[in-house]
């Protein structure tokens, strides 16, 4: 046997030939490509990976993904795109791709390769098993904000109205439960309320953490080309890349936002900065608002969020002096113990000001997975289908009637959330847990009990497209399935905009799209017909449009797949033109050019932009709550469930790393430019003086310890963290030994940015 040469910097023995890394004139106005990847034809799809929803043109050869280049032409990312969207089809080539369905052996212990009909008889012969034992209800499922919005309402159909389960969710509890609740109580309805051209037509943006630069790198770069010179406010108790290049960068201390933000309506109040107009004619409740925020005194809030006054002086006045002042916020603010109200005093500051409904304004959540959107619209599982309430006899007879199945079969009862579950599979109320497209026993916060309890269940199902993920190697059975490239349906951004995926690569080996998979669950569970109408994902998608007329999230006035491709994705809401709608069924019957102009401004059920790609939400001061008035909603703020103390005197926070990375790294893992990009080993942040305490130098192993266990990872000594404060990076494994299982009470999204930790020195220093 000959020892394979190795590869030297001046020689490379493996990998593609000079000849085809040669650049050649790709045509389809590409420019120069590699000729080894010269396409025959280009098609658009977005992008699989964050909400930003960036449209990219895949490169085929003989019909299948060769490459892919940012779409110019797409009005979200206008030709940009961040490292993960240009490596998006790198997870599929990964050697360690589920190929066919996967069941323990109880003899050896080891998953071993079945047939689908063999995995399916026996994902329904145990979970059918454990509901005869234990009831119905002892079933559950966690999905995810990664598959289409296709999939994720057939999979919510199927559950709850086919086989007879009630407890399911998904991870975008972990993201952006609180948005949804947030919007609802104050605007009547989940209904983020911006375009991106807002990014661009703000002279005024305050981000609350937030990260753009590094967690929505191409909305960043739509800041950037804002011609206004706006002023831009980070509040962060980590000086970010997004905080490095603010106008003003206030460093809270973790988890004062509320106090702060209610000390910044105080004196916005005390200077006269409201719009009063604005206030009376389309909110409720601020005069009781206002006295809530009496105590909120600018002295307090800076006391509260540890800030100079001068700071705190100056961003009142930025606020107040702004035309166009836009609030954006992520998962600094979604993932707190009490991050419902946190959003919530959000959304009060811009109906206060009146920033809201004009360009350049909004109280506006970025969200965070590609499909979270698609997920708290359709996902069925906190809200009955199209955003209607489970609660409701009227909304269930309504969907009853439109998906022509008997209304009793959809349950009166509302799910349990996520931590529900997991608290469930304690009890021993949850018996079988069927896991899609996310992998809890990393990213769950506390992992260390969910791993526990995963493995006492009676049944673990995980679907998803790797047998390897730390969720997978503990299931009963894996079943294999497509990735985003690899299918077709729809996914909503955070703009609200509807894009378009497409199958431009076979899935390998017996995968198949988690649709199919649906289907053929369906029809072994024996409720295939109550889901024949849901025949494709593009059938789905009438039924989703049926779903949708009536409500603010109307889309009957989309034609088609085709119609979404033609228009560089379409925002909801967009109804059919006056006269058009069929009222019986909700479905457009309108000529092409009428639902052309469907998509134009005007349409919306609230008002609609100055561009025809571009639709801003309340543009005519109504909201979706029954008079129509948005609410300032408003809670006494408390303190954290696991405040610092002399044995754990840290502060950690977790969050993003790099813009190379997404979330537990499954997929960004698998590829090797994007490895190159992010430090492999884990690390952790830490204050040059606190560094100097421990003695620690740069790239030294430390140990991170919390109560609930405890994670090794290199010192990373930058003042950009806060003494007091250190920050491990989300996708490393094992930094959900660490977090503290906070809640908030009206979200339930737990809080992964504030427990108390203890640091140590446990070895010399390694390069980072
Ligand atoms: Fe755009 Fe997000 Fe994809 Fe990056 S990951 S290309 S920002 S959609």
């Amino acid at each position: 046997m000959t020892t394979p040469k190795k590869n030297t910097w001046l020689r490379q023995w493996t990998g593609p030939l000079t000849s085809e890394l040669v650049r050649t004139p790709g045509g389809f106005g590409l420019g120069q490509v590699p000729a080894g990847r010269a396409p025959s034809a280009t098609t658009s799809m977005v992008c699989g990976f964050c909400s930003t929803g960036c449209g990219l043109n895949v490169h085929l050869r003989d019909g299948e993904a060769v490459n892919l280049t940012p779409d110019p032409a797409y009005p979200v990312n206008l030709g940009m795109a961040c490292p993960k969207g240009w490596e998006a089809l790198a997870p599929l080539d990964a050697p360690d791709r589920a190929t066919a369905p996967l069941l323990r052996d109880p003899v050896t212990g080891g998953l071993k390769p079945v047939s689908w009909e063999r995995a399916l008889r026996e994902f329904t012969a145990r979970f059918k098993s454990i509901q005869s034992r234990h009831g119905s209800q002892a079933i559950a499922f966690l999905s995810t904000g990664q598959i289409c919005t296709e999939e994720m309402a057939l999979l919510g159909a199927l559950f709850k109205f086919g086989m007879g389960g009630l407890h399911c969710d998904s991870n975008t509890r972990q993201c952006m439960a609180t948005a949804h609740v947030a919007y609802k109580e104050s605007f009547g309805f989940d209904a983020p309320p911006y375009t991106y051209a807002d990014f661009e037509e703000s002279d005024v943006l305050v981000f609350v953490g937030s990260n753009p630069c590094i967690a929505h790198p191409i909305l960043w770069q739509r800041v950037l080309r804002n011609p206004h010179q706006p002023a831009i406010v980070v509040l962060d108790p980590r000086r970010t890349e997004t905080a490095v290049n603010a106008t003003l960068y206030l460093p809270l201390a973790p988890k004062s936002d509320l106090p702060l933000l209610y000390g910044l309506a105080h004196a916005l109040i005390a200077r006269d900065a409201v719009d009063h107009e604005f206030v009376s004619a389309h909110t409720r409740g601020f005069a009781e608002f206002a006295a809530f925020v009496q105590e909120f005194t600018p002295e307090r809030a800076c006391a509260a969020a540890c800030l100079r006054r001068e700071d705190f002086d100056r961003c009142v006045d930025l606020i107040a002096r702004g035309r166009r002042v836009s609030f954006w916020w992520t998962m600094g603010v979604n993932q707190g113990h009490e991050s419902t109200r946190t959003a919530q005093a959000l959304i009060n500051l811009a109906l206060m000001t009146g920033s809201i409904g004009r360009p350049g304004t909004g109280a506006n959540s970025i969200t965070g997975q590609c499909n979270a959107m698609g997920s708290r619209l359709y996902a069925n599982a906190t809200s009955l289908l199209g955003g209607r309430s489970f609660a409701s006899a009227a909304d269930r007879s309504a969907v009853a009637d439109l998906l022509g199945i008997p209304a009793d079969r959809i349950p009166s009862e509302n799910s349990w959330a996520y931590d529900q579950i997991v608290d469930g599979m304690e009890s021993g109320a949850i018996r079988g847990l069927w896991v899609i497209g996310t992998n809890p026993a990393h990213s769950w916060i506390r992992h260390g009990r969910f791993q526990e309890l995963a493995a006492r269940l009676d049944f673990l199902v995980v679907q998803d497209l790797y047998a390897t993920t730390d969720t997978a190697r503990s299931a009963h059975l894996v079943l294999p399935a497509a990735g985003w490239g690899e299918k077709e349906g729809t996914f909503i951004n955070s703009e609200r905009r509807i894009g378009l995926v497409k199958r431009v690569r076979r899935a390998p080996g017996e995968a198949l799209s988690d649709f199919a998979i649906f289907q053929l669950i369906a029809r072994a569970w024996g409720c295939g017909p109550m889901f024949e109408a849901w025949r494709d994902p593009e059938a789905a998608f009438q039924i989703l449009k049926r779903l949708s007329a009536g409500q603010p999230c109307d889309i009957t006035g989309i034609r088609d797949f085709r119609h979404l491709d033609e228009s560089g994705g379409i925002q909801w809401p967009c109804p059919c033109p006056a006269g058009v709608p069929s009222p019986e069924i909700g479905l457009c019957h309108g000529t092409p050019d009428a639902l052309a102009d469907a998509a134009t401004p005007g349409m919306g059920a609230s008002g609609a932009s100055s561009q025809a790609t571009e639709r801003r939400l309340f543009e005519d001061g109504r909201f979706y709550t029954v008079d129509g008035r948005a609410r300032f909603v408003f809670e006494a703020p408390r303190e954290v469930d696991e405040p610092v103390d002399a044995e754990y005197p840290w502060v950690l926070l977790t969050g993003r790393g790099t813009s190379a990375q997404w979330h537990t790294n499954t997929r960004t893992g698998k590829s090797r430019v994007l490895q190159l990009l992010y430090p492999a080993e884990c690390y952790v942040e830490i204050h040059p003086a606190d560094a100097r305490r421990l003695g620690l130098r740069p790239g030294q192993p430390v140990r991170i310890r919390s109560r609930r266990g405890s994670l090794e990872a290199s010192a990373f000594i930058t003042p950009t963290i806060a003494p007091g404060q250190v920050f491990v990076p989300m996708h490393y494994d094992g930094v959900n030994r660490l977090t503290y299982p906070s809640f908030d009470p009206h979200s339930r999204q737990p809080s992964y940015k504030h427990c108390a930790v203890m640091v140590e020195a446990v070895g010399t220093a390694r390069p980072l």
